[in-house]
Parts: structure tokens; C-alpha cells; sequence
């Protein structure tokens, strides 16, 4: 079992140059510098979402003209599913999320939800629609109350309450000095990243999407953490249409279709088991992540013996 929370070297594990994982979005937009020339078109009318179905269509984008990310990207997210999107570090995936947001527009093909290019609707609205699981979740310099309830301004004691116990760290609040009430960020109390990230899956539980985006963690998290933010993950994503940059094996085996990127193209494709079968990249790569798990839990029996 242990080996379902050993993070997946070969589908890029290798921390990034950048740190360019997912933020909150208004921390996002300051981290990677994003220009804020897209605009609303002109009319644009609210999202309407429906069922929450993602459609991207042969998509391409480049952030310079000289060199395209994204080399015709085509997948079907239906209602309600989770893909993962798995490959080497560089390969494209952050990007692919980050059309999801238009911060930035495709230089071809098109993103769709529940059938609306994201071109015609409001930005206001497309973000509303979607929620955001970040790797590294900036918490302001506030109490946890504050940091949890921004998911949904306005939200009562209770509902901050329960989100909280879905992501699994109501108990921990409770433990702490102020309780709720206990200042965290920069200035405050400093939560680990496993604390964090239940703070920002609370957060998501709060603003109740019909998309949802999740950036795995890369590193290492202590087994139990990673049990327990798996459970809220799993929570959280029941239900909502997820698209996941997955670097746990327990979450690619669970989703109902892999991309496997490479490069900016999507060399394969299917269910885990699926992939296996075809005995490709992705098997390949399944393989020697299985030879570094056995061997790092060889290492692990031999120092327990030492
Ligand atoms: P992944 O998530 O698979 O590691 P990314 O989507 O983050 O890959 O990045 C794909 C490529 O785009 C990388 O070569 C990266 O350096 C480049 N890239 C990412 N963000 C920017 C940016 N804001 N400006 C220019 N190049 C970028």
C-alpha cells in the first residue's frame, strides 16, 4: 500500500526550475507576471454551466512566437470525470490548466465548457465556475477563519466549519492556541504544506465548483498526511469535473482517462490499466517508478533492520 503515496519520479517529479505550480489565482497572476490584456469580448455573457463538460479541440498555444508549448492538444473531460495529466516536467501541463482559467488565449483550437468557447464568456464567471487545488497555496497574513471562508465570502461559522472537517483539518484547528481565530501566513502561525493544502482544499469545499483543477504535490509528505489529503481529495473531487496533474500513483490509477504529455502532444492515452496493456511510454515509465518504490522500501527494511 505504501507505494500508493510514493510520489511518481517518471511523471516528472523533478522539482521545477520555477515554481509555476498553481496558486491562488490572484497570487498567480502576480508570480508569473501574466499580462492582463485579455479581455472580456465585447457582450461577453456569464458562463452557464450546466453538466460541467470540458472539450479542448486541437489546441496550440505558444507564450513566444518562436517556440509553441502546446502542439494540438485534443481530450474530452465529461461531467463529473477526472482526467490526469501525466508527463516529464516542461512537457505542457501546467499550461493546459492554465487555458482552462483563458490567462491566457490558445494561439489555435479552441476550450470549451459545457459547449461556451472561453473566449465568449466573462472571466468573472469562468473563474467562479472553477476551483483550483495549488501545490504551494499562499495563505494571507490573516486568521484561518479568513483564509478558509475566502473560498466564500460571507460564509457562516458552520459552513467554515464543515468544509474544514471535509478537508480534515478542522482537528488540527481546533489544537491550535487561537483556535479559528489564530493568525497564520507570513507574520502568523506557519502551516506546513500538508497543513496548507487542506487549507486550500477546505477553501475549495467552500466555493463548491463543478470544475475542479488539482496540482499534486511532488514532494514527499509524511505517509499519514498524504493519506489524509488524499481522502479530502478524493472528497472534494467526487462529483466535479477534474482535471488533475497527477504525480500519485494512487490518483492515476483511479482516473477514468491518462493523458500522458509529452512534448506538447499527447503520445498515449487511456485508463491505467489500458496503458498498461499497450505496454508503451507510459508502461515503461510505470515500471521503472515500480523498481525505485521497491528499492526505496528495500532501503527503508534494511536501515529498520540496521
Ligand atoms: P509542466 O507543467 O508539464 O512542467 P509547463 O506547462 O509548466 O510544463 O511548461 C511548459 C513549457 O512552457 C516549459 O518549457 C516552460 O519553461 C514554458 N513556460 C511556462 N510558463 C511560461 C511563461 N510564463 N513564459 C514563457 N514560457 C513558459
Amino acid at each position: 500500500l505504501i507505494q500508493l503515496y510514493l510520489p511518481l519520479n517518471f511523471l516528472g517529479f523533478a522539482y521545477r526550475e520555477i515554481k509555476q505550480g498553481l496558486t491562488d489565482m490572484e497570487a498567480m497572476f502576480n508570480l508569473l507576471d501574466v499580462p492582463q490584456e485579455i479581455a472580456d469580448a465585447p457582450g461577453a455573457k456569464p458562463l452557464a454551466v450546466t453538466a460541467g463538460a470540458i472539450a479542448y479541440r486541437d489546441v496550440r498555444f505558444a507564450y513566444r512566437p518562436d517556440r509553441e508549448i502546446l502542439k494540438g492538444v485534443s481530450f474530452d473531460v465529461p461531467p463529473g470525470k477526472m482526467l490526469a495529466i501525466v508527463g516529464p516536467t516542461g512537457a505542457g501541463k501546467s499550461t493546459i490548466s492554465r487555458l482552462l482559467f483563458r490567462f491566457y488565449d490558445t494561439t489555435g483550437g479552441a476550450v470549451l465548457v459545457d459547449g461556451q468557447d472561453v473566449r465568449d464568456v466573462t472571466q468573472d464567471s469562468l473563474r467562479r465556475a472553477v476551483g483550483v487545488v495549488p501545490q504551494d497555496t499562499v495563505l494571507f497574513n490573516d486568521t484561518i477563519r479568513y483564509n478558509i471562508a475566502y473560498g466564500r465570502p460571507g460564509a457562516t461559522d458552520e459552513e467554515v466549519e464543515h468544509a474544514a472537517r471535509l478537508a480534515q483539518v478542522h482537528d488540527f484547528v481546533l489544537k491550535l492556541p487561537e483556535g479559528y481565530r489564530t493568525r497564520v501566513g507570513e507574520r502568523g502561525l506557519k502551516l506546513s504544506g500538508g497543513e496548507k493544502q487542506r487549507v486550500a482544499i477546505a477553501r475549495t469545499i467552500l466555493k463548491d465548483p463543478r470544475i475542479l483543477i488539482l496540482d499534486e504535490a511532488t514532494s514527499a509528505l509524511d505517509t499519514r498526511t498524504e493519506q489524509e489529503i488524499q481522502a479530502a481529495l478524493r472528497d472534494v473531487s467526487r462529483g466535479r469535473t477534474t482535471l488533475v496533474i497527477a504525480h500519485r500513483l494512487s490518483t492515476v490509477v483511479e482516473a477514468d482517462e491518462i493523458i500522458v504529455l509529452e512534448d506538447g502532444r499527447i503520445a498515449e492515452r487511456g485508463t491505467h490499466g489500458a496503458l498498461i496493456a499497450r505496454d508503451g511510454l507510459y508502461a515503461e515509465m510505470w515500471r521503472r517508478q515500480s523498481e525505485a518504490v521497491a528499492a526505496a522500501e528495500a532501503a527503508a527494511v534494511a536501515q529498520a533492520q540496521a
